[in-house]
């Protein structure tokens, strides 16, 4: 499989390319030249219990370069936490994402681009320096995953005193290849910075530079294993036979929807798709009107979605190869408020005892909408994108007590913080890059 420019102005290149260079040379993001079938029946994969397998299936069909020995050893490592779908009502499902080191969905897409990319390297003993920018979550799913890889070195830039402690704690105690860089700034000026310095030619002729944000399709790519995997698992518990269920997507840079898509024209038995957002509802928007504006986002209680311009976006418009009509047959948008967030968690905590994060609040919130408009057969999938202990203050808000820490975030708690701090000045920066600082 080749990977091509959604802006069709540079070569095709094979994944290795895609994975060490993150975006095109015309700038655009990378995508699959075709989107392949899967092999099998979905009955067959019902047969399948375990998480690898299915992985090793759905990311070979990609990724055949990799050797399949060293593929499923990658797939073995970056999905080594279960991913459970529970039924939470009758209808109404959670595809739980959150099992992995850093309680979030997106331990999935870096411990995966991690290991690729550790394979890459030792294959011809290259290191690479991995700089992330974060506004919170990215940074320590990306920190974990690329924690102890050989060859690479890593740096995350944060915010200084603009994340939580509970985040701060997971991307400054790791240590070893991982540094975290406190910048006296905004996450604008770490990205900034950032991205000055992946342009900088002193800079790249002394170290081998590159982000691991989530346009990297080392990322995208293993997200589609568990939208596999979740259909198997539902098509296991209800025998398949309730209709195909609905998947929704609690969704931000869109990145998760852009998979869940992919899934689906793989031949996951996905009737369609609904991206719940919160009010940064970019994708309502552009399904209503065919055209795409950014505008700069603004804060809400599912923060990881704050999110203004999707980068995704333009993955999801190749697939559909533009036809916005085509979209809305498979995709449609729900927008949110804060309020029927905290009501959400509030209701489903009262219903059924279990606590929503506020991101998966926004999808059950968007599913409920949608079931009550729907004839009661159809099924509902709603993937989970966090565990609720990460978010203490919201939890507290909309059902006054304290989720207990799982185990992964009391370790982090009790470790000591290391972080180099600097000025938002680009000069800063680049002497950490270069070794002067
Ligand atoms: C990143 C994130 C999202 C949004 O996912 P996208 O792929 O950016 O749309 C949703 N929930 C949580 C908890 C996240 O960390």
């Amino acid at each position: 499989m080749r990977f091509v420019s959604v802006l069709g102005e540079s070569p095709p290149v094979d994944f290795r390319d895609a994975l060490l260079h993150g975006l095109a040379p015309d700038g655009g993001l990378y995508i699959p030249e075709h989107i392949p079938k899967l092999p099998r029946s979905f009955q067959e994969y019902q047969q399948i219990s375990d998480l690898p397998s299915i992985g090793f299936e759905v990311t070979s069909l990609f990724l055949g370069e990799i050797p399949p020995d060293s593929l499923r050893r990658i797939v073995e490592r970056a999905l080594d936490f279960r991913i459970p779908l529970v039924r939470l009502e009758e209808n109404l499902f959670l595809l739980e994402l959150f099992h992995g080191p850093t309680l979030a969905f997106k331990d999935v897409g870096a411990r995966f681009m991690a290991g690729a990319l550790s394979h890459c390297l030792a294959t011809d003993r290259h290191a690479v320096t991995i700089a992330v920018a974060t506004s919170g979550d990215t940074g320590s799913a990306v920190a974990h995953g690329f924690h102890n890889a050989p060859g690479i070195t890593v740096y995350i830039l944060y915010p200084s005193g603009k994340i939580s402690n509970l985040q701060e704690q997971q991307m400054t105690t790791l240590g070893g290849n991982v540094h975290a860089v406190e910048v006296e700034g905004t996450f604008d000026d770490c990205q900034r910075m950032l991205k000055e310095s992946l342009q900088d030619r002193e800079v790249l002729a002394n170290c081998s530079l590159t982000t691991a944000n989530s346009i990297n399709l080392g990322r995208l790519i293993p997200q589609l294993v568990y939208y596999v995997w979740g259909l198997a698992q539902w098509g296991r518990l209800s025998g398949g036979t309730e209709g195909l269920p609905t998947v929704v997507v609690p969704s931000g840079n869109l990145g998760n929807l852009t998979a869940a898509s992919y899934a689906k024209f793989l031949g996951a038995p996905i009737g369609s798709l609904i991206a719940a957002t919160n009010s940064n509802d970019i994708m309502s928007q552009y399904l209503a009107t065919g055209t795409f504006h950014p505008h700069p986002s603004h804060k809400t209680l599912s923060n990881a979605m704050d999110v203004g311009n999707p980068s995704n976006l333009v993955r999801l418009r190749a697939l559909y190869a533009d036809d916005v009509a085509h979209m809305r047959k498979d995709i449609e948008a729900i927008r949110l408020t804060d309020n029927e967030t905290l009501e959400e968690i509030r209701r489903t905590y009262q219903r059924t005892g279990y606590v929503l994060d506020p991101h998966t609040a926004v999808g059950v919130a968007a599913a409920r909408r949608f079931l009550a408009r729907t004839p009661a057969s159809s099924p509902v999938i709603v993937t989970a994108t966090a565990h609720p202990a990460k978010f203490p203050e919201v939890i507290q808000q909309a059902i006054q007590f304290a989720v207990p820490l799982p185990s992964q975030l009391q370790d982090a708690l009790s470790r000591p913080k290391q972080s180099i701090r600097i000025s938002a000045r680009y000069g800063d920066w680049k002497e950490v890059l270069t070794g002067k600082h």
